[in-house]
């Protein structure tokens, strides 16, 4: 949950998630759907797909106990080469290295690494060092006190932005702090923009219902509701008529959304429809009509939810 996201948002999902979820087995035999609902709003919804799947293979292949070994806990999904070192550390006590985005910073600076740490040569570099750094006895409690020692000084002290070199313990030997390099180092990422999109987002309205279709299990909004998507430019009407059989009557456009994913921001272009007949029934080839209480309770992505929320509130149409 904290990948990518700030502990102050995970907090709440993570406390209703362990909630329903206490353990692994809970985990591996819930569906998909319900464990995407508890993930609904905190966004890139892969790491809850994985975190699913990785339950459920450590259920098949595990007999239910997380692996110990590090190639192990590397094998299951989402799971990459440093968090499953940091698990091994702090979980059973390995030997192993790890290298997250603040562990990056501090070797970059204090061994003025020059690179993006996101590309192969840099990133090869720095998980040499952080292989060598590793304590060398195996005294028992060192390398979890060695490993939280690391992860925090690039918490707290080798921040991205204004560190603090004089409480730090590494300056005498840091390289960026002597040549003054430290807004320098890490290497930022070479700038590229964001590509944009644009979509329409079918509102179909029926009696109080909305219609919600299943995205396919990958690519963004992967397993989750969300309303149907047409591409810019067709005939709304017709186009329903066409994919869902129904006769509906398009109502005055909403004003645009725009959403950022990590790769490209995406341009919303809501379409309201008043349905006139239909043929569809409650449940049927991955779509699905549920009243607006139920649909906002449902797996749906953020953007959907923005759209709901004040139809449901009686704010728009
Ligand atoms: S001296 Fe400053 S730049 Fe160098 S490792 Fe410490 S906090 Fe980071």
């Amino acid at each position: 949950m904290l990948q990518q996201t700030q502990v102050i948002t995970v907090i709440p999902y993570y406390l209703r998630f362990l909630q329903r979820f206490p353990d692994i087995n809970s985990l591996a035999l819930a569906p998909l759907d319900e464990v995407l609902a508890l993930w609904s709003g905190l966004g890139y919804y892969a790491r809850g797909r994985n975190l699913h799947q990785a339950a459920q293979l450590i259920v098949s292949h595990h007999g239910g106990e997380f692996p110990r070994d590090l190639a192990a806990i590397q094998q299951l999904p989402g799971i990459g080469h440093s968090t499953a070192a940091a698990i091994a550390v702090f979980a059973y006590g390995g030997h192993c290295a790890i290298l997250d985005g603040n562990v990056k910073r501090v070797f970059a600076r204090c061994f003025g690494i020059d690179g993006y740490p996101g590309e192969r040569k840099t990133e090869t570099l720095l998980w040499q060092m952080a292989e060598q750094l590793l304590p060398r006895e195996k005294i028992q409690g060192q390398i979890e006190s060695y490993t939280q020692a690391l992860m925090d000084l690039g918490a707290t002290i080798c921040t991205r932005s204004k560190p603090q070199c004089a409480a730090c313990p590494l300056q005498p030997d840091c390289v960026a702090f002597r040549e003054k390099r430290i807004d320098k180092l890490p290497t930022a990422k070479p700038r590229k923009p964001l590509p944009q999109k644009e979509t329409v987002l079918l509102l179909l309205l029926w009696r109080g219902e909305i219609l919600l279709e299943k995205r396919p299990p990958t690519g963004i909004w992967g397993g989750l509701w969300c309303l149907p998507e047409m591409p810019l430019g067709e005939n709304a009407a017709a186009y329903c008529a066409r994919h869902f059989d129904l006769r509906a009557h398009p109502l005055p456009e909403l004003p645009p959304l725009d959403h950022s994913f990590t790769h490209f921001k995406l341009r919303i272009y809501p379409q309201p429809l008043q349905v006139v007949t239909h043929t569809l029934a409650a449940r049927e080839n991955g779509a699905i009509w549920l009243t607006f209480e139920d649909a906002l309770g449902a797996a749906i992505p953020t953007p959907v939810r923005k759209l709901l929320l004040p139809i449901y509130n009686k704010v728009c149409l």
